[in-house]
C-alpha cells in the first residue's frame, strides 16, 4: 500500500462506538465498499499479497471477508471458497468450533472445494481475537490444503490475535493492511 491508498482507506473506515453491545468498537467498512476508488487500492493490494504468498485459492470469512475477497479471487485468476457459519452448506462439510467470550462458534468448509497441493491464502476484514482465523487455518490443514497467508485490512492490535494465531500460522505470514 502506498501512504495516500493507506490514509484514503483508514478515512473509509468508520468507528462506530458501542456496537453491536457495550464496549465494542465497531470497525465499519460500508464506507470503503460504497468507495470505488477505495475498493479498488483495497482489491489492488490483496491481489498483490496473493501473489506473493503464491496462493492457488482464495478463501473468505463470512460474511465481510465474502466481499473482500471475492474481486481478489476475480482479479487474481484463482478460486474463491467459503468459509460459512454452521449450517449454511448444502455438500459434505468439514467443520471446525472455536472459543468465543461467551460459548462457542462453528465454521465449515465444503470438503471438496480445497485439496492437498492448495495454496491458501485467507482474507477477512478485522482480526480481533484471532479465533475464527485460527478455526479457518484448521479447517484449510484438515481439508489437507496448506495456508499460504492470512491477510486482514485491519487487526486490532490491542487484542491479542496475533500472538493467538501465530501456533497455526507457523511460518505463513499475516498481513494487516
Ligand atoms: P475474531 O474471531 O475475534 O478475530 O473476530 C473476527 C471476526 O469478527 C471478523 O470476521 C470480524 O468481521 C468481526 N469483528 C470482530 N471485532 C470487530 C470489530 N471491532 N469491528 C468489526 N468487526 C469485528
Amino acid at each position: 500500500l502506498t501512504e495516500d491508498a493507506r490514509e484514503l482507506l483508514l478515512s473509509r473506515i468508520k468507528d462506530v462506538a458501542d456496537y453491536p453491545k457495550p464496549g465494542v468498537m465497531f470497525k465499519d467498512i460500508t464506507p470503503l465498499l460504497a468507495d470505488p476508488e477505495a475498493f479498488s487500492a483495497l482489491t489492488d493490494a490483496l491481489v498483490e499479497l496473493a501473489g506473493r504468498y503464491g496462493a492457488t485459492k482464495i478463501v473468505g470469512l463470512e460474511a465481510r471477508g465474502f466481499i473482500l475477497a471475492a474481486p481478489v479471487a476475480v482479479q487474481a485468476g484463482i478460486g474463491f471458497v467459503p468459509v460459512r457459519k454452521a449450517g449454511k452448506l448444502p455438500g459434505a462439510t468439514l467443520a471446525q468450533s472455536y472459543e468465543l467470550e461467551y460459548g462457542t462458534a462453528e465454521i465449515e468448509v465444503h470438503a471438496e472445494d480445497l485439496s492437498a497441493g492448495d495454496r491458501v491464502m485467507v482474507i477477512d476484514d478485522v482480526l480481533a481475537t484471532g479465533g475464527t482465523a485460527e478455526a479457518s487455518l484448521s479447517l484449510i490443514r484438515r481439508a489437507g490444503a496448506e495456508v499460504a497467508g492470512v491477510a486482514v485490512l485491519m487487526e486490532l492490535s490491542f487484542l491479542p490475535g496475533r500472538a493467538k494465531l501465530a501456533p497455526a500460522l507457523g511460518d505463513a505470514p499475516l498481513d494487516a493492511l
